[in-house]
């Protein structure tokens, strides 16, 4: 009895019963287990084996007759796995094993077996099936990867998308696919949210077995067991290269002019509302310029719209191919254009570069009919003077361009008035620079400088003067900058350079002693000419030596120059030329850069020559300054000198040399020839009451 309830205990726990067929009288006994396995009660059901074939599966009914039948013949055991049917209809699987035995004659006598209930084992195998196939057969990438991110094992489709053999990327890590696309926070930021929420989606792009970096939406679940450790991570992505296309396809259409492939209003107005903010960030300025043809209706009324159209595509590319980099070029309407110019330091600036538009449609179009000529009018608003928002600027430039319009148009006006005066007068000058060149309305005067030490001239400076026929005397503060902007301040340089090399040169044959010829020049001369170049011509055309010549340059531009100009500026020492920092203290000099420079001598600037008797502050810095020419083993020469406690500052504080309305104006080459043969030889004598008369005679340009 104690041995028969083991038995029951165990197959209770085992969830196996057992039975035994008495092949002889076909009766059949089950254990306790099996009843429940069957959901059967022992009192109600009779066992017998034509009663448990009826409560097997329809479908299963032959197959296990069959195996049966099979096995008591062949004496073989067998074990099987069919369906039941319970009294309340679920279906469930039972494995079942059976052996017959045999009496000595080998006729069978009773059937004994096993009986299992496998319908959760089923269940599982199932759905795993079920998951296998959906793991294949899916079009999204699958990546499995465990808890310290080996890749574990990836389907089909990830090896279509990423063109990744599973060979080659189980083992991996998981990343092996990463493009370069994304730093190291967002990796972070991700991986953080699938600790936190078990789950991360988004886009990620990643990098194709070619090379090529796709984008991918994905989604990062992470697997955990049981206890909450985290066995594994499933990525599943889908490639969304084309659904990106499309869309980027569908806004460049939303935000480009069909016609021209230019940005359109809605795409300008995005911009503008950018450039204001970075404008107001950095306290910057830029220009929005309005563009109108003038008589667009006559080419499309005479020529028909597709001649119309061909226009307007010309004009596109020649306003594109008229502005920077950074600046937008759009069309707004009909024959309307919008030039945004970004970052642009003031109004100057921005009448130089609206001239260019004007410029360049200036040369006729080859259309099919012929040659068409176009002209349009401007207006330009600026930010933040004209308006601090798109709108704004828009109807201000606008209304800018309607002034043009009225005024005659070709041409272009700001929506400030006094702006567009002085952009005329910019303009008025330009074209007078040009014609000034041509009919050498240009002049040298001079002005000598004192060596403090021995009171001799030392050098004289060359100080450029345009006589306008209408203007009278320009002084050059207002027309270097214009020059340099135009391009000019080439030629005239060149000019400057060979009138002062000329002039030195017949003062050496004259006899008349001044030590070196300095001339100012223009950092436009190194940037878009060849500086080197024009010295040695000059040097060579005049038979000056080269130890006769000082080029001055200003700081500002010296300090901000790169590797290709300090290049010509070595050339130009080894060509034996004296050069000079002009204008010194008002730049930004680093000093390991000055120490790098092959530069002779520093002029200090004018402002802290004329604050030196009264300003504590300013007469430091000139020590200072001083000071570090000593160190740095240069000549220092102060500018603007125009008082004898200036002089006597200087003096004593260690000044080679000083220049100013306090010995000479700038004059012209006879009266300063009169000057320098005048001048008293030693220091003793240099006392202002002591110079010739004339000698502070020279009129202030
Ligand atoms: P800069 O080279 O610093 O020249 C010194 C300026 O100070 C000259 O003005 C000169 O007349 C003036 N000056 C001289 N002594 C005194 C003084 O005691 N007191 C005062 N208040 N001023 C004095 P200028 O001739 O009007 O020239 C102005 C600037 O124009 C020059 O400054 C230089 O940067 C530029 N410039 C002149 N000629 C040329 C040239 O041929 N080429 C280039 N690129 N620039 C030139
Ligand atoms: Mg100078
Ligand atoms: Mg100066």
């Amino acid at each position: 009895a104690r041995a028969e309830n083991r038995l029951a205990q165990s197959q209770h726990l085992a969830q196996i019963g057992s039975w035994e067929l008495d092949l002889q009288t076909q009766e059949l006994w089950w254990s306790t287990e099996v009843y429940q396995l069957f959901a059967l009660n022992p009192d109600e059901f009779k066992p017998s084996f034509e009663n448990f074939l009826k409560a097997i599966h329809r479908r299963d009914r032959d197959m296990v007759r069959e195996a049966y039948s099979r096995s008591v013949a062949e004496r073989e055991p067998f074990q099987l796995e069919h369906r039941v049917v319970m009294p309340d209809g679920t279906v469930r699987s039972v494995m079942k094993r059976c052996v017959t035995i045999y009496n000595a004659e080998d006729q069978p006598l009773r059937s004994v077996g096993t009986v299992e209930d496998v319908t959760s084992q089923r269940d599982a195998q199932h759905r795993l099936r079920l998951a296998a196939s959906v793991f294949e057969s899916t079009h999204e990438g699958v990546i499995i990867v465990d808890a310290s991110m080996n890749v574990v094992d990836i389907n089909h489709a990830f090896m279509e998308i990423s063109g990744y053999s599973r060979g080659e990327a189980v083992g991996q890590q998981a990343g092996f696919w990463r493009s370069e696309r994304h730093d190291i926070s967002f990796y972070r930021n991700l991986w953080r949210e699938v600790e936190q929420a078990g789950r991360w989606h988004g886009e990620i792009w990643n990098r194709h077995k070619s090379g090529v970096a796709f984008p991918t939406w994905l989604t990062i679940s992470r697997v955990d067991d049981h206890d909450g450790n985290t066995t594994h991570y499933v990525g599943v992505f889908t490639d969304i290269t084309t659904v990106k296309r499309s869309h980027e396809r569908l806004q460049y259409a939303a935000h480009h002019d069909a016609l021209t492939g230019l940005p359109n209003r809605m795409l300008l107005e995005e911009r503008l509302g950018q450039a204001t903010k970075r404008a107001q960030r950095r306290s910057r300025r830029f220009a929005v310029v309005f563009i109108d043809l003038d008589h667009f209706k006559a080419v499309n009324d005479n020529f028909g719209h597709p001649v119309g159209d061909s226009l307007l595509q010309e004009v596109a590319d020649r306003l594109c191919h008229a502005v920077r980099a950074g600046d937008t070029v759009a069309r707004i309407g009909g024959d309307e254009f919008v030039v945004l110019f970004d970052d642009i330091p003031g109004a100057d600036q921005a009448a130089i570069a609206t001239q260019k538009l004007l410029k360049a449609l200036e040369p006729p179009v080859q259309l099919e009919p012929g040659e068409v000529n176009v002209s349009c009018s401007i207006g330009v608003s600026l930010f933040p003077e004209d308006g601090r928002d798109a709108a704004t600027l828009m109807r201000n430039a606008d209304t800018a361009m309607y002034r043009t319009k009225a005024h005659g148009r070709n041409g272009f006006s700001f929506y400030t008035a006094e702006l567009t005066a002085s952009a005329l007068e910019r303009s008025t000058l330009e074209k007078g620079l040009i014609h000034a060149l041509a009919q050498h309305d240009f002049q040298l005067h001079y002005q000598p400088q004192i060596s403090l030490r021995t009171g001799r001239i030392c050098g004289v400076e060359a100080l450029i003067r345009w006589d306008h026929p209408e203007l009278g005397t320009i002084a050059p503060e207002r027309f270097i900058p214009i020059a340099e902007a135009s391009g000019l301040i080439v030629p005239i340089g060149a000019w400057v350079m060979q009138t002062a090399c000329a002039q030195a040169q017949q003062w050496l044959e004259e006899g008349v002693t001044f030590g070196a010829m300095a001339v100012n020049i223009s950092g436009q001369q190194i940037n878009r000419g060849d500086l080197p170049a024009l010295v040695r011509k000059s040097l060579a055309d005049t038979g000056l030596p080269p130890e006769r010549l000082e080029l001055e340059m200003t700081e500002t531009f010296i300090m901000t120059q790169s590797d290709a100009a300090v290049r010509q500026l070595e050339e130009l020492r080894d060509l034996g030329v004296q050069l000079a920092i002009d204008d010194f203290g008002t730049g930004y000099s680093s000093l390991s850069h000055l120490k790098q420079l092959p530069v002779h001598k520093l002029k200090i600037d004018q402002s802290f020559v004329r604050a030196i008797p009264d300003c504590d502050d300013h007469r430091t810095i000139s020590r200072a300054m001083l000071a570090l020419a000593d160190i740095l083993d240069l000549r220092v020469i102060a500018e603007g000198v125009e008082t004898q406690a200036q002089v006597d500052f200087l003096l004593q504080a260690g000044c080679d040399e000083a220049q100013g309305f306090f010995y000479a104006h700038p004059v012209d080459a006879t009266e300063t020839r009169h000057f320098m043969q005048s001048w008293p030889r030693m220091r003793s004598e240099v006392r202002p009451h002591d110079a010739p008369a004339g000698a502070f005679s020279g009129n202030r340009a």
